[in-house]
């Protein structure tokens, strides 16, 4: 049985202004290479994933076309620049991969399942993936995450507790994160048109940070978490690129 296309939007538009470091931190150097080769080489490898849409900001564009090029990263089908805001830096990519003149309805030989990637998360895997597809055969909506170790509270403005979520229950979120891609497009949609919900209300888009709370948020659908791995870490602020150093010790000859 021929299986579906799968497509993987890979996420590099940010400032990286936490890194505090002139260049955005998926441009930065870990053993010689760009963070961002990292997951591009997972995709390039990878048997899952047919077609790669990589979000750079503006002023890395030409960056972004060397380390394709350089590394013949040809999975990569467009080069699109990213958004204000993380989510519509997705919407950007989402309307590249699918959109026919202007609109964001699916396109003949469009993909089906579209799964969005943080480029400042090396360390992706062939499993993680399939993982992620599994879960998307159920619901329409999955994403990587991991239980959490620690115990959680929400506190208010002045760090008085205020709800104790029960450990066994949270999950801290990792991408990919992964949909069916129509229910992605009419998430897309509803951002698009200003923010409108699909039964009607306005979503509050200042509190979505990813786009499993994208499509909650606009859809309403249901999305499943699997098991992503402790190890597939974000690079945020220096010292996660130390500890993604030591990472790569651990595993090398991986990538090589
Ligand atoms: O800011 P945060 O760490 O959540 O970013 C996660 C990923 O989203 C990063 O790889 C970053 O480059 C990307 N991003 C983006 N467009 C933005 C903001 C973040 O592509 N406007």
């Amino acid at each position: 049985m021929k299986r579906r296309k799968n497509a993987l939007i890979l996420l590099a538009g940010g400032t990286g202004s936490r890194m505090g470091a002139g260049v955005p931190k998926q441009f930065m150097e870990l053993r010689g290479k760009p963070l961002i080769w990292y997951s591009l080489n997972a995709v390039q490898r990878s048997d899952l994933i047919d077609e790669c849409i990589l979000v750079s900001g503006k002023d890395q564009i030409r960056t972004a076309r060397e380390i394709t090029d350089r590394y013949g990263f040809d999975k990569v089908s467009h080069i699109v620049t990213g958004g204000a805001e993380r989510y519509l830096s997705v919407v950007n990519a989402v309307l590249a991969l699918m959109e026919k003149n202007g609109s964001c309805e699916c396109a003949e030989g469009a993909p089906e399942i579209i799964l969005i990637h943080d480029g400042a998360r090396p360390f992706l895997t062939d499993e993680i993936i399939q993982r992620c597809l599994d879960g998307v055969e159920d619901t329409g909506g999955c994403a990587a995450a991991v239980p959490s170790k620690d115990t959680v509270k929400i506190a208010d403005e002045s760090g008085y507790v205020t709800q104790e979520p029960l450990r066994r229950n949270v999950w801290l979120m990792q991408t990919p994160q992964v949909f069916r891609s129509d229910i992605l497009c009419r998430a897309c949609r509803g951002i698009l048109d200003g923010g409108v919900g699909e039964s009607g209300h306005f979503a509050d888009t200042s509190a979505i940070t990813d786009d499993v709370c994208m499509v909650r948020m606009i859809t309403g659908a249901d999305v499943k978490l699997v098991m992503g791995d402790y190890e597939n870490i974000k690079v945020t602020t220096p010292d996660d690129l130390i500890i993604a150093d030591k990472i790569l010790e651990a595993q090398i000859g991986h990538f090589t």
